[in-house]
């Protein structure tokens, strides 16, 4: 599976950020809601009158068996149904070097790191993907996605915490107006786990971006005082993290704007937290249509029987479903990776969106590769495959100019009249472009 952009959790020596704060946000003040849904509790039995029907058998939300040496190793008093439950994933996190050490080897780099992550460096992985990285090495791409090294304290004159610019381009905190019919709506700065690579590093996981009432009532009424906002893409930190109510809540007053036609998710909870798409949350989404989603994920091995599942059941709640991948050095930088990922999406019912050139956030001079190799990538895959399995690969403008496309050249030039190009084969063929 793929992983869409979020806030990630890349930091900076120059930034202190105490361990603590590393806190989930359902403590916050939040908008009416139950605090906390266990969807996956089923009715207690006792409660159901006896009759002479079979019993309904309790079944787990996702299938455990790919899990159960891992489960057997490490949490070997955990019932299936606490592994299900998405806020146990969330209590459960893995956030201290100390705790890593239990399921990991840690090598001297990624040891170097996490000296000084105690008030550094927020990290993150929920057991489920943890369960994907044991018994792999440092080079492992998944383990280098979510296990900081020493890499990620070297500061490279072209980085920037904010190369985008997106707090420029805020006119309420947590909103981002760049484009003239859409806005980024940021939601909160929690992740159920952090990418080492997060473009949004310098507001994610950091304890200060929160589910907060009247920040979010702010960002609502600017939106409605702004009629050419016809989209409106929800992010965070990852929206999905909130539970079900307060979520339902947010989506039911943006419905009430009338120029709101399309809302978006941008997640990567079928990546690295599937036990979170329960029913109950689809059928709570289906009712906010028309909804897109836009998955993260970063490379094939993430793409796992429960993040397939999760991805089939939003997809039968009528939810389409695209990826957004950032092109990683030694993760997802080769044709075979990305093919292979790209294919795993479409057989998950997702459709590769964007391909990310990497953004020079601080610190990730060790995730960047050329932008020759983005394009290598989408050459190697135009024509040789599905034509929906070729994302739209793209710089995010330094600056905060947005996305720009980018092409391998097909053009090779005018020959009078005609219009001389390549076909993916690299044959040179003509169009009569004289009218
Ligand atoms: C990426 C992005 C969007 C959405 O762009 P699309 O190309 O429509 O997916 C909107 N606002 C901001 C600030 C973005 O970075
Ligand atoms: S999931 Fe969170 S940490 Fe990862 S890229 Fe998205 S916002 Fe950043």
């Amino acid at each position: 599976m793929f992983f869409n952009r979020c806030g990630q959790t890349r930091s900076n020596p120059s930034r202190s950020r105490p361990h603590a704060m590393e806190v989930n946000t359902e403590v916050e003040e939040e908008p009416p809601s139950q605090a906390i849904d266990y969807t996956i509790a089923l009715p207690l039995t006792a409660a159901r009158p006896l009759t002479n029907r079979p019993s309904i058998k309790p079944v787990p939300n996702y299938p455990v068996s790919f899990r159960r040496k891992f489960l057997k190793i490490y949490y070997p008093d955990i019932s299936d149904r606490q592994w299900n439950n998405w806020q146990w994933q969330i209590a459960n996190r893995v956030c201290k070097p100390s705790q890593l050490k239990r399921f990991l080897t840690l090598s001297s780099e990624e040891n170097a790191a996490m000296a000084g992550l105690a008030t550094r460096l927020p990290l993150a992985i929920t057991p489920y993907y943890l369960s994907l990285l044991v018994g792999h090495d440092m080079d492992y791409p998944l383990r280098k996605s979510v296990v900081p090294t020493i890499n990620e304290f070297v500061q490279m004159p072209e980085e920037a915490d904010d190369p985008l610019n997106e707090d420029h381009q805020s006119p309420v905190p947590g909103l981002v107006h760049r484009y003239p019919d859409r806005v980024l709506f940021l939601l909160l700065d929690f992740c159920s786990t952090y990418c080492r690579y997060c473009t949004r590093s310098r507001v994610v996981g950091h304890g200060r971006l929160h589910f907060n009432r009247k920040r979010l009532e702010q960002a609502m009424e600017y939106i409605r005082r702004t009629p050419t906002v016809r989209d409106v893409l929800l992010s965070g930190g990852d929206p999905l993290t909130l539970g079900d109510s307060r979520l339902d809540w947010l989506l039911t007053r943006l419905r009430q704007i009338k120029h709101v036609e399309i809302i978006r998710i941008g997640t990567k909870i079928p990546a690295v937290l599937p036990q979170r798409v329960t029913s109950q949350l689809v059928r709570m989404l289906k009712r906010h249509h028309p909804l897109w989603m836009s998955l993260h994920f970063t490379h094939p091995d993430e793409c796992t029987p429960e993040a397939s599942q999760a991805c089939q059941r939003l997809a039968d709640a009528g939810i389409p479903l695209g990826s957004q991948t950032v092109l990683l050095k030694n993760i997802n930088d080769s044709v075979e990776t990305m093919n292979s990922l790209v294919h795993r999406l479409l057989r998950m019912r997702v459709r590769p969106y964007y391909l990310y050139q990497c953004d020079p956030i601080s610190g990730s001079s060790h995730f960047r590769t050329t932008v020759d190799k983005g394009l290598e990538i989408i050459q190697r895959l135009r024509g040789f495959t599905s034509g929906y399995a070729v994302p739209t690969y793209v710089i995010d403008a330094p600056g905060g100019g947005g996305k720009i496309p980018l092409m391998p050249e097909y053009r090779q030039g005018r020959d009078g009249c005609d219009l001389v190009l390549r076909n993916y084969e690299g044959k040179t063929y003509r169009y009569p472009d004289s009218v």
